[in-house]
């Protein structure tokens, strides 16, 4: 079991998104107009704002665990057969949470003796 990024890659691209949402709202050029004028207009800047940051701190942080990655297939969860092989290649999962979509990369066994599929990386 392997992490797919490593930390440094993992806090680059989240302070890169951090950064970039954060020029959206309150740009740095102080000749540049401050979008919005009233409280509501700050408030939706700040739901875009957590939009584009927390789906890319939940996909960085999935990617630095042990898990996500295996080696091997391993054993069958609904069966307990060791008889099992890589269903596919890894696949790019959309998945859509509270704070918006987030892709993951998840990788899918079929087992050799139910025929069934499972995520071996787990939940
Ligand atoms: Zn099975």
């Amino acid at each position: 079991m392997a992490a797919t990024t490593t930390r440094k890659e993992a806090l680059e691209r989240i302070n890169k998104t951090f950064h970039d949402a954060l020029e959206r709202m309150i740009p740095e050029d102080e000749n540049q107009r401050l979008p919005g004028d009233s409280f509501r207009d700050f408030e939706l800047q700040a739901q875009a704002f957590k939009a584009a940051l927390i789906p890319t701190l939940l996909e960085e942080r999935a990617r630095l665990t042990d898990s996500a990655e295996v080696k091997e297939a391993g054993c069958c969860p609904h069966c307990g057969s060791q008889q099992t092989r890589w269903a596919t290649a890894p696949v790019q999962k959309e998945i859509r949470g509270p704070d918006g979509v987030m892709v993951l990369t998840r990788q899918q066994g079929r087992c050799r003796s139910c025929g069934r599929s499972f995520s071996p990386s787990g939940s």
